[in-house]
């Protein structure tokens, strides 16, 4: 197989957005108690402080568990309210492990491995912690189309897109060129300018929200397509393949 396409997981297979919002409301409810009237804040506090973690754990200050623990609580002081470490470390547990139960991949997304399984090298790049990756993939029923080796979660690589390294360790454990690589993803800057600064050929941004394209970062021998539904991107993906094969069979 001469090309490869790797998957970003998290927004681009399935809504991780509205599952983890929707567990979310559910447990902070449970630790707010008596204080449940201030929901409102304590989502929009965690809002607030969902970048600045996920940044501790990119630097690695904290771990991905020391994360969930660390916003519930830095959540409670923001609203200057205490509870019992037990209980915050319980509501946080569950809403790791609640939120994953409902979900489903996006409606096209199996057909899409169905047609490329087998015609091309398929993979998943994710900024995460690979035990929950695997998890995910398998409660969402798409571990079968993907090889262990090829699923890249960066705490295990050690770096996370949109660093390089983890664009180029992809190709090299898929056994592809960049040039006949494509990358997938919702993140404009660690899905697509990641994966074409690293070389890559083309990129399809899965732009659901319709956030503004504020850079241009395919070079001119690069292909970037950006779709708002998944439909489009499964069509922008198989257009790619042949647009692959046709390039292949004149070189
Ligand atoms: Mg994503």
């Amino acid at each position: 197989m001469s090309a490869a396409i790797f998957f970003d997981l998290d927004d681009t297979l399935y809504d991780f957005s509205g599952a983890s919002r929707r567990e979310l409301e559910i447990r902070l409810a449970a630790l707010l108690g008596e204080d449940r009237d201030r929901l409102p804040e304590a989502l929009e506090a965690y809002e607030a402080i969902r970048e600045p973690t996920w940044h501790e754990y990119m630097a690695g200050r904290l771990t991905f568990e020391q994360v969930r623990v660390a916003r519930f609580l830095q959540v409670l002081t923001r609203l200057n309210l205490r509870r019992e470490r037990d209980q915050v470390q319980k509501e946080a547990d569950l809403f790791v492990s609640g939120w994953m139960q409902g979900i489903r991949p996006f409606p096209e997304v199996e057909p899409l491995l169905a047609a490329l399984a087998g015609k091309v090298t398929l993979g998943v790049i994710t900024n995460g912690h690979p035990q929950q990756t695997r998890t995910k993939l398998a409660l969402l029923g798409l571990d079968r189309w993907f090889d262990g080796s090829l699923v890249l979660a960066s705490e295990a690589v050690g770096r996370a897109k949109p660093d390089r390294f983890i664009f180029d360790l992809a190709l090299e454990r898929a056994g592809v060129p960049a040039g006949e690589t494509v990358m997938v993803g919702d993140s404009l800057e660690s899905d697509i300018a990641g994966s074409l600064r690293a070389g890559w050929v083309g990129a399809v941004w899965f732009n659901r929200t319709g956030k503004a394209l504020t850079a241009s970062p395919a070079g001119s021998r690069q292909r970037l397509a950006v779709e708002p539904s998944f439909a489009g991107v499964g069509a922008q993906v198989r257009d790619m393949v042949s647009w692959l094969e046709r390039k292949g069979g004149a070189a």
